[in-house]
């Protein structure tokens, strides 16, 4: 889940980060993109350099490069917070995450001057009118390209207000965010074995086509499989199947294939250690073949669950229906 922070200059985003730092949260600040292009060039990183050079490379590269950049290093299976958003671009491109919520943290001008000069920046400027004039130009008159944190306040799944101490606005923004957190969702039984069947194809060392089965009884997983050429015999990848090094077109010289299907091998390996797959589940990555299907059947395995459709299934899921095996397919994205 991503946490986008936006708001005006000492609204608390910083605040906000670090206490989510604190609990967990990966940080990554769009103005760090800008900060690394201004020390390679050798200029010094005060907030008129940062808004300048901003505004530079959202010229050059379009409004959502610093975001762009920054949704390159996220990961779907950690929490981060993002902050200083300061474009509806930026938030364009967030938006393009799985999980992103963007979260306005505001207080009154005056409270967050004070708030400025209290924490000592030196790059906070010297009157409350300069801070005033600066702001006006984040508000949204930067042209196209410029920032505009009025538009991107607007965007905002939700508006965290920080007028006080510092506690009651934490508490605040964690009840916001609690509830995210929490709705995370989740795949589905068949989605989670499927999706380990797909990682199990990925060994396969077939050349044609790679598919995977996974055989799970009671939700727990007690074998799997992938297609390729038998233990002991050269790998389909290193020249070990003839018809499939032979670039052989569907449907001809099966008798020459060396390579073992996914299904067949997944119910093999259960033989090999001596697990009954009776009563099973099959999750395989295409649909089964008749010769798999009828290993499926005398192994005793009562559904089938297959993602892709093999185009010669027809048969296969002909008998199926006959011994009894309930079958679907389920697709995945
Ligand atoms: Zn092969
Ligand atoms: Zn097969």
């Amino acid at each position: 889940m991503v946490i986008g922070l936006t708001g005006a200059n000492g609204s608390g985003k910083t605040t906000l980060a670090n206490y989510l730092r604190d609990k967990g949260f990966y940080y990554h600040s769009l103005s760090d993109e800008i900060r690394a292009d201004l020390e390679a060039n050798g200029v010094a990183p005060t907030r008129e350099n940062l808004i300048e050079k901003g505004n530079d490379l959202r010229r050059r590269f379009g409004p959502g490069v610093l975001a762009a950049r920054t949704v390159q290093r996220i990961q779907n299976d950690r929490n981060y917070v993002v902050d200083s958003i300061r474009h509806p671009k930026e938030i364009e491109t967030l938006r393009g995450l799985p999980r992103f919520f963007l979260l306005h943290v505001d207080a009154p001008i005056e409270l967050r001057y004070r708030r400025a000069v209290e924490r000592g920046d030196p790059r906070t400027p010297k009157s409350f009118e300069e801070f005033s004039a600066l702001e006006q130009r984040e508000r949204g008159g930067g042209g196209a390209a410029g920032q505009d944190l009025d538009a991107c306040a607007a965007l905002a799944d939700a508006t965290v207000s920080n007028d006080g101490p510092v506690e009651p606005f934490l508490a605040r923004a964690e009840q916001v965010i609690l509830p995210w957190m929490r709705d995370e969702p989740r795949p589905g039984w068949d989605e989670y074995f499927m999706r380990i069947a797909r990682i199990v194809a990925l060994r396969s060392n077939c050349i044609k086509r790679k598919v995977a089965a996974v055989i799970v009884q009671d939700r727990r997983i007690i074998s799997t499989g992938y297609n390729g050429t038998p233990r002991g015999i050269t790998n389909c990848n290193e020249g070990g199947c003839p018809r499939c090094n032979a670039l052989a077109a569907s449907g001809t010289r099966l008798d020459e294939c060396l390579c073992s299907h996914g299904e067949e091998n997944a119910i093999v390996q259960a033989a090999y250690h001596g697990i009954s797959i009776k009563g099973s589940t099959l999750y395989t990555t295409f649909s089964p073949c008749l010769q798999c299907t009828k290993m499926i059947v005398n192994g005793g395995i009562a559904d089938v669950v297959y993602n892709a459709a093999y185009p010669m299934g027809d048969t296969a899921l002909r008998v199926l229906k006959e011994a009894g095996i309930r079958y679907q397919q389920i697709e995945l994205s």
